[in-house]
């Protein structure tokens, strides 16, 4: 049985369309198709967070305030949609700063997990990257999905994922080192997969 009630995403590529270094608020665009199920879920009392690597202010192409107007823009966006996030971790540091928040270091978390009292066997991570699996993995996350949009498709093919067929949205894949649980077209496909695994932990609460 599927008892999720924490789902972790990537920001760039999976929750909003993939900008190269976003720090324009005017360029937040939410990935389509995420509203009812988001909504279907947090009704079943299901908490979404944010786990993002912001590099570009390690590097020096935008700075913390960029980052808050570009996340003040995407909580309206949500807003506007009937979605809110619980809670947002960041990691500012470029690679060579070799921090323990950048995903896939578990910092962001152990951030998370301490501050709002999260447990890994009930937590979904969703993202775009390699390292995003590998960050759910190594936190011992319930589950991983890999989303093909944003760099999805390159990473899926970096880590040999069978592509998907056309007709396909969601795959269960087998597990492999390495690898995510699932493999879903978009973040909504993912979510609408994960509303019908819980579908019966919510009738079996009724009864
Ligand atoms: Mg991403
Ligand atoms: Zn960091």
């Amino acid at each position: 049985m599927t008892t999720i009630t924490t789902i972790l995403l990537d920001r760039d590529g999976t929750l909003i369309e993939e900008e190269h270094y976003l720090s324009d608020p005017a360029l937040v665009r939410l990935i389509p198709g995420i509203a009812t199920p988001w909504k279907t879920l947090a009704g079943r009392g299901c908490r979404f967070f944010l786990a993002t690597n912001q590099s570009g202010i390690g590097r020096g192409l935008f700075s913390r305030e960029d980052y808050e107007k570009v996340h003040a823009r995407l909580l309206e966006l949500l807003r506007d949609h009937g979605m809110n996030l619980s809670g947002a971790a960041l990691c500012p540091h470029a690679p060579v700063e070799n921090c323990s928040c950048r995903k896939p270091g578990t910092g962001l978390w152990e951030e998370l997990a301490g501050k709002y009292g999260l447990w890994p066997e009930q937590t979904a991570m969703a993202g775009d990257k390699a390292a995003d699996i590998r960050f759910g993995l190594a936190a011992g996350f319930a589950e991983t999905a890999l989303v093909l949009s944003g760099h999805g498709r390159e990473e899926a093919l970096k880590l040999g994922l069978p592509p998907l067929a056309d007709h396909e949205n969601i795959r269960h894949l087998p597990v492999r080192p390495g690898w995510p649980r699932y493999q879903a077209r978009t973040l909504g496909h993912y979510l609408s997969d994960l509303v019908q695994r819980t579908a019966h932990q919510d009738n079996a609460h009724r009864i």
